[in-house]
């Protein structure tokens, strides 16, 4: 497959009033990320390249997630093409690419499924839409299953719940398992494999990190707040995405994460070998890379002995460990039983909230005009605290506890409701930059109403590959890329520091 991109584009206008727009045949055809050298779909446990016999191979895989996962077989027999999520993808809304509307996404995979595990599809294959697979098929499936961020949104407007984001999974699993793995992903998955991280950071770099943010937030504030690694014997292990480590806005909230502990007099510790909360192994669907990867975590708190595993501020990193780690790396039966395991950042630090146990300053805040980007993966793959819709609730708390001015954005864009980023489920690389700008269409809309209406100047989220992608895509609309910020940062500006309460 041909290894070039699409630099130049034109970036959608944001329109007063969103509309779905007219088909465009083929519009993102071009759009598909660089194939994974072999090397690092070697180290993942894939073929290096397309093997001969990919046909049969594909298709024992397609049987193997068929026998694995229920779900699957039930997602592909259930589709009436009932027309409800048709528009709800905002890729399809920013790109206009009709294999971009999710049942169109799903028939990638349904139609090959028909033709060969289905009596119909065999006998009748015309009849039923079944088709046979060929190579065109697989580079179908390698450019529009690499143009879904697995956010779910689909499927809360589907009647029988179908999950596009699982198909997508799978096809991404079937496209590695016969040798075509996608280059970001799976250098991403080797790098923490071998080194702990996403950004191949090793531990004396790490340190040296953690020191000059002690230093700053020194000379900010005059107070020594520790940001501690690799201490045995810490109560609790933060596994935060290492992005935290150096990338704005990310690093601002790290800071706030240390300012909380340090509030809070709860001991705690960074990993150097679980330095990574985010899990790539869930965007390429592939269940023993993400169990290798989350293990890090688990052998990380028993070897430090903490009685506590909080995870900062990552979508899919929460998705992962909320809905996943019991079974990938359960049973947590060494950690403290009053903790919830595990606990998010957010709910934390809203625990130390609700028992004034931090003092804040809104006024310090008060530069800022807030609004709240939920991100897909806590949103609808997730929860958080111990009341339903609690993911939705908490993290506004915190920004009301530290902020005088926030606005939501308009309701059908954010709770369940929210629009992806654009850059996650492992889209999040620059050989895919158009369909990322097309893709964060539906947000920009969103935020340009209450940038219109309130003067909103920020936009905080709790997502590292949020932050990340709305950095990079604000300027294509206009925005300044400093709009958007981390919850943490927000709470760690407004924080009063001193006597604990
Ligand atoms: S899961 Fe998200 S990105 Fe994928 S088809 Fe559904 S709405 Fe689109
Ligand atoms: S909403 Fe569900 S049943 Fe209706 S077309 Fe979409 S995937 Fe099919």
């Amino acid at each position: 497959m041909a290894q070039a991109y699409k630099t130049e584009f034109d970036t959608p206008e944001i329109k007063e009033y969103p509309l779905i727009p007219h088909i465009r045949k083929g519009a993102m055809e071009h759009s598909k990320p660089f194939v994974a050298k072999a090397q690092h779909q070697e180290s993942l446990g894939f073929p290096g390249e397309l093997v001969d016999n990919w046909q049969q191979v594909a298709l024992a895989k397609m049987a193997e997630l068929l026998g694995k996962y229920r779900s699957i077989r039930v997602f592909l027999d259930t589709c009436v093409k009932c027309g409800a999520c048709t528009d709800k993808c905002h890729y399809y809304l920013g790109t206009a690419d009709p294999k971009n509307m999710p049942a169109a996404r799903q028939d990638l995979l349904r139609n090959v499924y028909r033709r060969y595990f289905t009596l119909a599809g065999k006998l009748f294959p015309k009849l039923v839409g079944a088709v046979e697979l060929t190579e065109e098929v697989l580079q179908d499936w390698y450019r529009y299953y690499h143009q879904c961020s697995e956010c779910r949104r689909c499927s809360v407007y589907c009647p029988f719940g179908i999950d596009t984001a699982e198909l997508t999974m799978a096809g991404r699993e079937i496209l590695a398992s016969v040798g075509v793995g996608q280059k970001y992903s799976n250098e991403i998955i080797t790098k923490v494999q071998k080194i702990g991280n996403n950004l191949g950071l090793p531990e004396p770099a790490l340190a040296n990190t953690l020191e000059n943010l002690e230093e700053e937030i020194k000379d900010d504030t005059g107070v020594d707040v520790r940001l501690p690694l690799d201490e045995k014997g810490a109560e609790v292990l933060l596994v935060t995405p290492s992005a935290d480590f150096f990338a704005e806005p990310h690093v601002d909230g790290l800071m706030g994460y240390a300012k909380v502990f340090h509030q809070a007099g709860i001991s705690w510790t960074l990993s150097s070998y679980a330095s990574e909360a985010a899990n790539f192994g869930i965007f390429i669907g592939n269940y023993d890379n993400m169990q290798k990867l989350a293990q890090r975590v688990r052998d990380a708190a028993l070897e430090l002995g903490v009685r506590r595993i909080i995870v900062g501020e990552c979508g899919h990193a929460w998705r992962v460990a909320y809905s996943f780690w019991n079974t990938l790396i359960g049973p947590f039966d060494f950690l403290d039983p009053d903790y919830p395991v595990p606990q998010h950042i957010c709910e934390f630090s809203y625990d130390l909230i609700q028992r004034n146990a931090l003092k804040f300053d809104k006024t310090a805040n008060d530069h800022r005009i807030l609004t709240f980007h939920d991100s897909c993966n806590v949103a609808r793959a997730s929860r958080m605290g111990n009341m339903p819709g609690g993911q939705f609730v908490i993290p506004r708390e915190i920004i009301r506890a530290s902020c005088n001015h926030f606005h939501d954005m308009s309701p059908e864009t954010i709770h369940e409701h929210t629009f992806c980023c654009g850059g996650g489920g492992g889209l999040l690389t620059d050989d895919l930059v158009e369909l990322r700008v097309k893709g964060a269409l539906p947000r920009m809309e969103a935020l340009q109403q209450v940038v219109d209406e309130f003067g909103v100047t920020h936009m905080a989220a709790i997502c590292a590959i949020c932050k990340s992608q709305f950095s990079k895509v604000f300027p294509y609309y206009g925005f300044d890329m400093d709009m958007v910020i981390s919850v943490h940062q927000l709470l760690g500006d407004a924080l009063v520091l001193g006597e604990t309460h």
